[in-house]
Order: C-alpha cells, then sequence, then structure tokens
C-alpha cells in the first residue's frame, strides 16, 4: 500500500500502541504521538491595554500555556499547512 507520510503521520515507529489526549480544540481523543504540541506565552491582560502598559515601562506576567491540538484543529487555527506532495515526505519537527 503506498504511503502518504513516511512516518505516517505520528512518532510511534512499531513501537504498538500509544495513550491518549484530549485534543484542546474539539475534544477528540489523539494518540499522544500524533497530537501537535503548542506552547506559547500568554498575557492575561486584555493586548490592547499590555501594549499601553508596556509603553510606560510596566512588567507584565506572561504564562507559558502548552495546548495539544489533533490534525484538523491545528491546521484550522494555522499551526500546520498542508504541505506538497514531496514535502510530506521530509520529517519536519513543529515549532
Ligand atoms: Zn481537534
Amino acid at each position: 500500500m503506498p504511503k502518504k507520510r513516511k512516518s505516517r503521520g505520528r512518532s510511534k515507529g512499531d513501537k504498538g500502541k500509544s495513550s491518549r489526549i484530549q485534543c484542546d480544540g474539539c475534544g477528540a481523543w489523539v494518540p499522544r504521538d500524533k497530537v501537535i504540541k503548542v506552547t506559547k506565552p500568554v498575557s492575561i491582560i486584555d493586548p490592547q491595554l499590555a501594549k499601553e502598559l508596556a509603553k510606560q515601562g510596566a512588567q507584565i506576567y506572561r504564562r507559558v500555556v502548552t495546548k495539544y491540538y489533533c490534525v484538523s484543529c491545528a491546521i484550522f487555527q494555522r499551526v500546520v499547512k498542508v504541505r506538497a506532495k514531496e514535502e510530506r515526505k521530509v520529517s519536519k519537527p513543529i515549532k
């Protein structure tokens, strides 16, 4: 059977099963090695207000939030993009 991707979209290898994680977008249960992990700093304050406060020299606390998305939610939220046929063959780390 022809393969769309070398890794079949996962990082499992031949280890059998892997635990599941709930998607933060839709709530689907996705295998841990297939899920797309996004870690970014998030400010609690409204961005407009944060910009104004930063201009006046205030230190704004940003906490680091990690989210897990299923493939369809990651594409919908533009975390990852659909790649060309030849590009899919190369495994590329998700930033
Ligand atoms: Zn999802």
